[in-house]
């Protein structure tokens, strides 16, 4: 990757997760409907602290709960696996576990 590239998406990385999500694969419907809109994307993303690790996803899921485009935002996020993160109350790590026992399942 080049550093050109590292940049962009470093930058990419800063914004907030409708925005990424816009600039990606285009604006969604359900995206203005948001409840994460505007808030600070860190919450959203696993800290690099390990302090703060154990406090996160939590504070994530929990927004995303009392969200609702949350099943939109979770089917989106499935979709595109290239999305770090809390989207729709899961982390990259559970969708990915999904993703894997879904297959194994369509494969019996
Ligand atoms: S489910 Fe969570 S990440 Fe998705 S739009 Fe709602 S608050 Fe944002």
């Amino acid at each position: 990757m080049s550093n050109t590239t590292k940049d962009s998406e470093a930058k990419l990385q800063s914004l907030p997760p409708s925005a990424v999500a816009f600039l990606r694969s285009g604006r969604q419907p359900w995206m203005g409907k948001a409840s994460c809109a505007g808030m600070d994307p860190e919450i959203f993303q696993r800290p690099d602290e390990v302090e703060d690790a154990s406090v996160w996803p939590a504070a994530a899921k929990q927004h995303c709960a009392g969200c609702c485009v949350r099943e939109h935002c979770l089917e989106y996020a499935m979709k595109h696996r290239d999305l770090t993160g809390v989207w729709g109350g899961t982390t990259d790590e559970e969708r990915a576990r999904i993703s894997s026992r879904a297959r194994r399942i369509v494969s019996l």
